[in-house]
């Protein structure tokens, strides 16, 4: 059933980044979120529907198939376990620890980073992330992040676009050296009611909190959160 589950989720990641959030923007994630409450997480949420398709596509599995000949090429089709790249990253995750520059209020400190969904994010932050996202997935619910740990010029970067309204959409950001993403402890995750819905419901016990208001997507790694048992990036 592992193995079932894992790429129904990863089938899922795809199609859901594929479909929906291969371009979004924060500002087009907020407007997902309060703008259109039930069209599109239904639209987006493949975990019943992609498996019939599969299997509607499969040859000998369609009435409308005729087994006479002239032959018809074969459909081709889509390989479930090997997804095709998508712009906001792969579904899997990378391990592999690259040391980083982390910042807390204003102080340079050394963190470990790994990757999810091609996002570099902080290891303890992603073994809890890991295990939320697992959880979720069991309950129906694709977890994807769009962003995570940010360094030091890219943090000076939102935030002169906060203070000039010149670049990405306005958005609040903290001063360089005091966003939690440069401690690669906040994740922005895709965003739509459902899975904000069983965030709301379930993030806590994972350690994540909600932190600013207005930012829906935006979660953090509480300070002291226990770790998960069995880690999925465990320290070497
Ligand atoms: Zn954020």
């Amino acid at each position: 059933m592992g193995s079932v589950r894992r790429w129904t989720t990863r089938l899922a990641i795809a199609f859901l980044a594929g479909g929906i959030l291969v371009a979004a923007t924060r500002g087009e994630l907020a407007l997902a979120f309060a703008g259109r409450p039930i069209a599109q997480p239904r639209q987006a949420d493949p975990l019943r529907a992609r498996p019939d398709a599969l299997a509607e596509r499969a040859p000998g599995n369609s009435p409308e198939v005729d087994p006479s000949p002239p032959a018809a090429p074969e459909p081709e089709i889509p390989e479930p376990l090997e997804p095709a790249p998508v712009a906001v990253g792969t579904p899997d995750f990378d391990c592999t620890p690259v040391a980083a520059d982390g910042y807390r209020r204003g102080r340079r400190t050394p963190i470990t980073l790994v990757t999810i969904d091609g996002a570099p994010i902080e290891r303890a932050t992603a073994n809890a992330y890991l295990a939320m996202r697992e959880a979720a997935a069991a309950e129906g619910h694709a977890l994807t992040i769009f962003s995570a740990y940010r360094t030091h010029e890219e943090q000076q970067y939102f935030y002169d676009c906060y203070r000039s309204c010149a670049c990405n959409n306005c958005s609040p950001a903290a001063k360089p050296g005091y966003s939690n993403h440069q401690m690669g402890r906040a994740v922005d995750i895709a965003m739509w009611p459902e899975v904000h819905a069983w965030l709301e419901l379930n993030a806590r016990r994972f350690g994540f909190v909600a932190t600013v208001a207005g930012e829906p997507w935006h979660w953090e790694l509480r300070r002291g959160a226990k770790p998960p048992k069995r880690p999925a990036c465990p320290d070497e």
